[in-house]
């Protein structure tokens, strides 16, 4: 199932980035923040990343 990070829920701590097996989890800048964001083509969709974001911000769509 394709995960999506929502980036008004994400805090850019970067606990989620090393819990992704395919290194499919990347910081990027938005609108002068630090966040987490989903690399598409190297993600498998394993969903395994869903539970180690605290906030909820990644979510199975
Ligand atoms: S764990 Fe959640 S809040 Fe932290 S960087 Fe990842 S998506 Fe953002
Ligand atoms: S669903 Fe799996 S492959 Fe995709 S970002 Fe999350 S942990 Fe990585």
């Amino acid at each position: 199932m394709p995960v999506i990070i929502v980036a008004e829920e994400c805090q850019g701590c970067g606990t989620c980035l090393p819990m992704c097996p395919n290194n499919a989890i990347v910081y990027v800048e938005k609108d002068d923040c630090t966040i987490a964001e989903i690399v598409s083509e190297n993600c498998v969709e394993c969903g395994e990343c869903v539970e180690f974001c605290l906030r909820g911000a990644i979510k199975e769509v």
